[in-house]
């Protein structure tokens, strides 16, 4: 600053206005429309209210009001309530020490007063009314009249930021500040059971939030985030009394490796109190990042009780933060708990589809924030896709061995890779066991030998003959891979083997000779040269989304997955023939709606004509039950569907396009003819298609621009039946603010897709083809296999990759 002569002026030193120290201090607590809503909902806790209530306009810009039935606020009180530095919560400092309420500041409403216009209703126990006051600039405007009431309290902030024209004009989008209120209250709801908490927009007839008080911690988990959440979880425990590590007690429930979603969803309470601990974040994010695919994250509910003296919750104005004593030891054993925990449920995954249906049918979804996981089979990865490594062709997923654990022998034969005929929930168990299929060659051969008899088999032995050929050859082959396999194991994977063996002695059931006449033609047309290389090769990589590399003897290749899968897949129909395990809908699917799909999809692309329609033989439906497993109800709803390979769910996008193809393409008058094309009709229908959405990291972020996403979503897409994370922002209509975090969303799935399909590729496909796949002439003709390159002089490159 320069004055008139031109010096340097030493700018003097004012006292500020007081009421601009308290708006500089208000906007320190009242940061945004959330976090006003945060201090009036833990007043209304620390008032002892059983039921709050919130109306919210704009976001909570126009108004925020709540409504609790706490102990409301005495009329000698009203004249300093909204005073900063009032408080009837603590006395003096020491106080901070045991405090009980969430609340000690006495600055909260006075903040509001500062930024927004705070009216106050409130009455006591045994008042015949109650009071009515407004506050500006932390005192009252006028006095306080009586009014009708009910004992509580209610409170309304309206106008926020009025005065602040930078800070309102920061909040562009009222539904994202919405969707935090509804965050805020949601967390709140799930720990305060004994409370019941709604919250609506203005104007509203609907609550987006509801909570009763009686509901459980899974009730109310169900109640806020959705079944889809609340089905997955396990409770999880933690505990130390040590002094010299630390004092603590932790319960909490988090989502099982069946559940993903894009984002953590963390809910963490320390001593009552919601705050947020990124390091425990992260720490519980890493072991979840060791079962879960790339990209996918879980769900956490963790409150942690520990001696108050050990915590100081003064360190941030909103007291989001807090620090506590020992916060490495408590972390650690909270890892390690979760980790016990996950290992142990890990077992069991379900397969549901029902929103991918009702999306796809434009209906509106009215729990949106209950969309049940539409899993693909073998997410249960055990490593980053990126740190798998490859190099041994008798071992279809290269060195995986390296990331088994050792209890992995504890598990050989206990039963887990048993699937039941009607199960909803399917066995995963160790998806690493199915990586050493090829181990055993000879054993391999016999499974194979196995498959192709299936049929053959009787019922009685039901469950090992519904146990898919590959787990079979999976478990056996550990057998030689892990020597310190103890003996209880040997013995129970003897009995595995003879069981099998029974098996195939087992009187045969009437044979259908169109099938041994359908499996005899793929025996004669194998092109030996092609089979011996999906037999011997090494998965490299992908090249594109069809074609991958593989490398046998010296030479490199170029396979194509789509068609070698869709004939893997045709021929396993014909070998399992009658006797597939299920892969159960969640819900049933309408047929003529998947039909109304597929024919909406046809004529879109000019391709469909009226004369086309649907025919009426799907009402096969017998048939298609008894020998394929594809069941279908009274009111022409698809229920089931067949599992061919373990592990392996067919991308259920493709759903509709298969009910139109059974409908057109398979010839139903002849026996032959319509177990073929009803095989071929699954075979393209479980295909390993590439995803229906392009790959983010080859494709222009264009793509992922929210006006390309938003035409993608028009379409029935599995992109949006994944489950999310946060529900309750989904409720809000997302508009153009959001854009950034939509064009995340959808490239996070994408990635997600892509990667997952590639461990499927690696894991699930090649192995099975090893053991299965008869490669036909027209396969090594048509560009499935394309000879690359002589790698005598690459080798070495290559085996560094
Ligand atoms: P603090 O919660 O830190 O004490 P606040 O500014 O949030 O400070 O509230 C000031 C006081 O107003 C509280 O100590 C409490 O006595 C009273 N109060 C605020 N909200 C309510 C309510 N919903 N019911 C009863 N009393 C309330
Ligand atoms: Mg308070």
């Amino acid at each position: 600053m320069m004055d008139s002569s031109g010096r340097t002026a030493v700018p003097s030193i004012k006292r500020l206005d007081e009421a601009v120290v308290n708006r500089i201090a208000a906007g320190e607590v009242i940061q945004r429309p959330a976090s006003a809503l945060k201090e009036l909902l833990e007043n209304s806790l620390d008032a002892g209210a059983t039921s709050i209530s919130v109306v919210v306009k704009e976001g909570g810009l126009k108004l925020i009001q709540i409504s609790d039935n706490g102990h409301g606020i005495s009329y000698e009180d009203l004249p300093i309530l909204c005073e900063r530095h009032t408080t009837s919560k603590i006395n003096s400092y020491e106080d901070l020490q045991t405090i009980t309420t969430l609340g000690f500041r006495g600055e909260a409403l006075a903040s509001m007063t500062f930024v927004a216009h705070l009216t106050v209703i409130t009455m006591t126990e045994g008042q015949i009314h109650g009071y009515r006051v407004s506050y500006k600039d932390g005192a009252m405007e006028g006095e306080p009249r009586p009014c009708a009431a009910i004992k509580g309290t209610q409170i309304m902030v309206e106008n926020l930021f009025y005065n602040v024209i930078a800070r309102k004009k920061a909040f562009k989008n009222p539904s994202e500040e919405y969707s935090r209120i509804l965050d805020v209250i949601s967390r709140y709801a799930i720990q305060k059971i004994g409370v019941s908490f709604s919250c609506k927009k203005h104007g509203d007839s609907r609550t987006d939030i509801h909570t009763d008080s009686t509901s459980s911690r899974t009730d109310a988990i169900r109640a806020v985030y959705g079944p889809g959440v609340a089905r997955e979880l396990v409770s999880v425990t933690a505990s130390d009394d040590d002094p010299s590590h630390s004092i603590f007690k932790m319960d909490g429930y988090i989502s099982s490796a069946n559940y993903s979603a894009k984002k953590t969803t963390m809910v963490l309470f320390i001593n009552d109190r919601l705050v947020e601990c990124s390091s425990l974040k992260k720490a519980i994010e890493v072991v979840y990042a060791a079962i879960l695919p790339k990209a996918s994250k879980p769900f956490l509910y963790i409150s942690i009780a520990m001696p108050p003296e050990h915590v100081d919750i003064n360190i941030h104005p909103t007291k989001r933060e807090v620090s506590f004593l020992n916060q490495e030891s408590l972390i650690d054993s909270i890892q390690k708990a979760i980790e016990a925990k996950l290992m142990q449920s890990n077992t069991t995954r379900t397969f549901y589809t029902q929103t991918l249906l009702s999306r796809s049918l434009g209906v509106p979804d009215e729990a949106e924030e209950s969309m049940p996981v539409q899993t693909q089979g073998g997410r249960n990865l055990k490593a980053p896709v990126n740190k798998l490594v490859r190099t041994d062709p008798s071992n279809p997923a290269g060195r995986m061995l390296a990331f088994m654990q050792k209890s992995l022998a504890g598990h050989v034969g206990s039963g887990n890779g048993l699937v039941d005929t009607k199960p909803v929930e399917m066995p995963m168990e160790d998806t690493r066991k199915i990586m050493d299929l090829t181990k055993n060659e000879e054993f391999a051969a016999e499974v194979q030998e196995d498959q192709t008899g299936a049929h053959l088999q009787n019922n009685k032995v039901h469950k090992i003959a519904q146990m898919d050929a590959s787990s079979l050859a999976g478990r056996e082959a550990l057998e030689h891979n892990i020597s310190q396999a103890n003996e209880d194991s040997r013995n129970e994977l003897t009995t595995t083997r003879r069981l099998v063996r029974q098996r195939r002695n087992l009187k045969e059931r009437a044979e259908l000779t169109s099938i041994q006449e359908l499996l005899a033609t793929i025996d004669q047309e194998t092109h030996s040269g092609l089979e011996d290389i999906v037999k011997h090769c090494t998965f490299i990589g992908m090249a594109d989304e069809r074609l991958c590399f593989v490398q046998h003897k010296t030479y490199l290749y170029l396979l194509d997955i789509v068609k070698l899968s869709k004939e893997l897949l045709y021929q396993q129909v014909l070998r399992r023939f009658g006797h597939f395990n299920v892969i159960q809908l969640s819900n049933a699917a309408s047929l003529y709606e998947l039909l109304v799909i597929a024919l909406d999809e046809e004529e879109q692309s000019g391709r469909w004509h009226e004369s086309d329609g649907p025919k009426d033989q799907i009402a096969q439906a017998q048939m298609l039950q008894e020998y394929f497993n594809l069941s279908i109800d009274e009111s022409a709803n698809l229920c089931t569907l067949p599992l061919i390979l373990d592990q392996y769910t067919p991308d259920m996008d493709r759903l509709p396009q298969f009910v139109l193809n059974l409908g057109n393409n398979v010839d139903w008058e002849t026996e032959k003819e319509c177990f073929d094309s009803v095989a071929a009709a699954i075979g393209e229908f479980y295909a390993i298609h590439p995803p229906l959405f392009p790959r983010p990291s080859v494709t222009s972020s264009e793509v992922y621009q929210p006006a390309k996403a938003a035409e993608i979503s028009q379409v029935p897409r599995r992109l949006e039946t994944d489950v999310n994370s946060e529900p309750v922002q989904e409720s809000v209509p997302q508009s153009g603010a959001d854009e950034p975090e939509v064009e995340d969303e959808f490239r996070l799935e994408a990635e997600n897709a892509w990667a997952q399909r590639e461990w499927t590729i690696q894991h699930v496909l090649f192995p099975a083809m090893k053991l299965f796949l008869k490669p036909p002439h027209h396969l090594a003709n048509n560009g499935a296999a394309i000879q690359v390159a002589r790698l005598e002089n690459l080798y070495k490159i290559f085996e560094r990759c």
